[in-house]
């Protein structure tokens, strides 16, 4: 098979268990957005997602994300910043993301808002026990929200995670949806979940999951870093 169409074989695939895992749930699957993680993937991949419909492409390093989506800036698609972000690069990022699954702490929600950009934003929760990984910690939680309701260029969708390795996927989303309902409580219009992978969307969809961020499942083995 040629590159693209295993691409569109994988895509399609997952596409279908998308669909199984939204009926399961009496989801509906418009409930669902499928963001592509393309992390160290050329362009040219990218630009072939969106040939076979791809809308919502996910990248986690600023370095590596401004140039591929300077050089696809004619592909109608929506740029998502997945990965830990430093303050200081947040108004290159804003110039072509739209949508930050990974605010995690007050100074860089501070760095968003002054680049003026209208950005939506989820608050990256830590499920693990680690102070050291990315997410805020539960208990943070809710100031986190009420800064960022504090600034009128942001818009606050919702919670986002990883599930932490050696925990049951589903038993990781279900704590996160317990921090979703909390958050609803100071904004009731952030009612979106940004979770689920190549390993556990189904568990995710379960969940409630309204954003799934997929990369190897679509997109084959990750080449190495560049
Ligand atoms: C890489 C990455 C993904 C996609 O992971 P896969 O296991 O390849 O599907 C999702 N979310 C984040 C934050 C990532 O860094």
């Amino acid at each position: 098979m040629a590159p693209d169409a295993q691409l569109a074989d994988r895509l399609a695939r997952v596409e279908s268990g998308i669909v199984d895992a939204c009926r399961a749930a009496g989801r509906d699957r418009s409930e669902v957005t499928l963001i592509v993680v393309t992390k160290f993937h050329p362009a040219d991949l990218i630009r072939d997602l969106a040939e076979l419909g791809v809308r919502d492409v996910g990248e986690n390093r600023h370095q590596d994300a401004a140039p591929k989506a300077a050089e696809l800036a004619d592909l109608p698609l929506t740029w998502h910043f997945v990965g830990q972000l430093q303050s200081n690069k947040a108004r290159a990022v804003a110039q072509y993301a739209r949508v930050i699954h990974s605010v995690d702490r007050p100074s860089l929600v501070t760095a968003l808002a002054r680049t003026d950009v209208p950005l939506d934003v989820f608050l990256e929760v830590n499920l693990t026990d680690d102070p050291g990984r990315g997410g805020v910690a539960p208990e943070q939680l809710l100031p986190l929200a009420e800064t960022v309701l504090e600034h009128p260029s942001l818009t606050l969708r919702g919670v986002m995670s990883v599930a932490p390795l050696g925990e049951e996927p589903r038993a990781a989303f279900a704590r996160l949806r317990g921090h979703a309902e909390r958050v609803r409580t100071v904004a009731p219009e952030a009612t979106q979940l940004s979770a689920g992978m190549s390993g556990d969307y189904a568990e995710a969809i379960a969940e409630g999951a309204t954003h799934l961020r997929i990369g190897t499942a679509i997109t084959g083995e990750r080449p190495p870093r560049p």
